[in-house]
C-alpha cells in the first residue's frame, strides 16, 4: 500500500528498491550476515547514497529530506532488509535533539558528521534505575569552570561502541527531557561494554556507557531551546514504521499460507473465521501505515505538536498491532508456525523489541495525555 506520495517521494521509493535490488547491494548484504554484529560496510553503502539521516539539511551534511520522504526511504531499505537500517534510528535519536535544540555552531560542529553518516551517533537515555524512573537516575552533571562533569552509566544503548559520538540524555526537568551531552567517543573517562545480549542479536551493536569523571566543555551541552521534546515524534514513528515493516511481513506470509494450506479440500481462507482474521490484520496495518504518514505530514507542514501527538499514538499503536498480527499469523501457520524454518515465529518475537524501545506505551499514553492537557500522576513532584 502508498499512501500520498508526490512524485518526487515516488521517484526516491523507486530509486530505493533498485538500489535494495543491485548486485553490490546483495553482495554487501550478504557478507554483513554472514559477519554479524555492527555492519559497518553497509552503513556506509547508506551512507554514501546519502540514505542515513537524509533529513538533516544539506547545510548540515544531510540530504533535506522531508520527513515524509525520508520514512518511504526508511520503510523500503527496511522492508528489504538492508542491514544499515536497523541501527538508523538509533543514529537518529541521537541527531535530533541536535537539529532542533542546537546552536548554529553546535550544528556546524557536531551535526555535520553525522547528518553525512561519516560519523556515528548513538541517543543513550536508559538509565540502570529505569529509564522514566528520573529521580532515582544515577547520571550526575557538575559544572566544572567552564565545562561540567559527568559520572553514571547508559545501559541497553544501541550504537553504543560503534558511535563516535555519544549524546547523553540528561535527567529531564519535569519529566520531560530538556537537555543532552555531547560526549566524542575519545573523551576521558567513557567506557563502553556488553551487558545484556539481545533475544535476537541481528546486524547492530548494543551495549552500556559508563561515565567516570566525564569533562566535556560547555559547548557541548544542547539545551531545549524552548522547542520542546516534539522531536520525539519523527523518532517514535521511525520505531513504528519497523514495526509496520514487520506486520506487513507477517501479513503476506499469513495471506500465502491461507491460500496454499487446504483444509476440507478448500484454501483455508475459505474458512470464514480464518479470513476475518485476515481483514483485521489489514485493518490494523493500514491504519497504522495512516497514523504514521500522517504524522509525517503534519510534521513537514510544521505542524509540531500535532505530529508529536500522532508519534506517541503511532508508537501506542503499530508495535501492538505488528506484535497481535504476528501473533495471529504464527498461529494460523500451525505447528509450521513454532519452526525456525517458517520464520514467522522469529518475527513475532523480534516485534517486541519495538513494543520496548523508546519507552513503553504506558509512557506514551503519557506523553499523549499531556497533549490533551492531562498530567501524568508519576510525574507531579519531580524536580
Ligand atoms: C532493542 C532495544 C534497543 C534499545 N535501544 C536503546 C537506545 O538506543 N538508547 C537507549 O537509551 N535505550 C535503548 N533501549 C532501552 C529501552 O528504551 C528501555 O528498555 C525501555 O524504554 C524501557 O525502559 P526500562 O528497561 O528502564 O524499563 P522500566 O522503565 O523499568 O519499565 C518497566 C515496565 O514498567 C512499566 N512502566 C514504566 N514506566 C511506566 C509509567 N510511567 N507508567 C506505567 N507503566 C510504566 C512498563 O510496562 C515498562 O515496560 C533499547 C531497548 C531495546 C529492547
Amino acid at each position: 500500500m502508498t499512501h500520498f506520495l508526490t512524485d518526487d517521494q515516488k521517484l526516491v521509493q523507486n530509486s530505493v528498491r533498485e538500489f535494495c535490488q543491485s548486485p553490490e547491494t546483495q553482495e554487501i548484504t550478504a557478507a554483513a550476515k554472514q559477519a554479524g554484529g555492527f555492519p559497518t560496510a553497509s552503513w556506509e553503502q547508506a551512507a554514501a547514497q546519502g540514505y542515513i539521516a537524509a533529513f538533516v539539511p544539506e547545510e548540515y551534511g544531510g540530504m533535506g529530506y522531508d520527513l515524509t520522504t525520508y520514512f518511504v526511504m526508511l520503510e523500503e531499505l527496511t522492508r528489504c532488509g538492508h542491514p544499515a537500517a536497523n541501527s538508523m534510528g538509533a543514529h537518529d535519536l541521537g541527531i535530533l535533539p541536535l537539529l532542533y535544540w542546537g546552536t548554529d555552531e553546535q550544528k556546524k560542529e557536531f551535526l555535520t558528521p553525522l547528518g553525512s553518516g561519516k560519523s556515528i551517533a548513538c541517543g543513550a537515555v536508559t538509565d540502570p534505575a529505569g529509564l522514566t524512573n528520573f529521580p532515582q537516575w544515577g547520571l550526575t552533571a557538575a559544572p566544572d569552570g567552564d565545562g561540567i562533569v559527568l559520572n553514571g552509566g547508559k545501559v541497553m544503548v544501541s550504537n553504543a561502541h560503534v558511535s563516535d559520538t555519544k549524546v547523553i540524555f540528561g535527567k529531564p526537568d519535569g519529566g520531560h527531557f530538556d537537555k543532552v551531552y555531547i560526549v566524542p567517543k575519545d573523551t576521558a573517562g567513557v567506557e563502553t561494554g556488553y551487558q545484556e545480549k539481545k533475544l535476537i542479536p541481528g546486524l547492530s551493536d548494543w551495549g552500556s556507557i559508563n561515565l567516570k569523571d566525564v569533562r566535556i566543555p560547555a559547548a557541548n551541552v544542547v539545551k531545549d531551546n524552548g522547542f520542546g521534546q516534539y522531536w520525539l515524534g519523527p523518532s517514535f514513528m521511525s520505531i513504528a514504521i519497523t514495526a509496520l515493516v514487520l506486520g506487513e511481513g507477517g501479513f503476506r506470509m499469513a495471506m500465502a499460507y491461507a491460500k496454499q494450506r487446504t483444509k476440507y479440500d478448500r484454501p483455508l481462507h475459505d474458512l470464514q473465521a480464518v479470513s476475518h482474521k485476515l481483514m483485521d490484520m489489514a485493518v490494523q496495518l493500514e491504519a497504522g501505515r495512516d497514523l504514521i504518514y500522517t504524522g509525517a505530514r503534519l510534521w513537514d507542514e510544521g505542524r509540531y505538536e500535532e505530529a508529536y501527538r500522532l508519534g506517541c499514538m503511532s508508537k501506542i499503536f503499530v508495535p501492538a498491532a505488528a506484535n497481535k498480527v504476528l501473533h495471529e499469523a504464527a498461529i494460523l501457520h500451525g505447528g509450521v508456525g513454532f519452526t525456525p524454518q517458517a520464520g514467522i515465529g522469529v518475527m513475532w518475537a523480534a516485534s517486541l523489541q519495538l513494543e520496548i524501545a523508546e519507552l513503553p506505551a504506558d509512557v506514551h499514553k503519557d506523553f499523549l495525555a499531556e497533549t490533551y492537557g492531562i498530567s501524568a500522576g508519576w510525574k507531579h513532584g519531580q524536580a
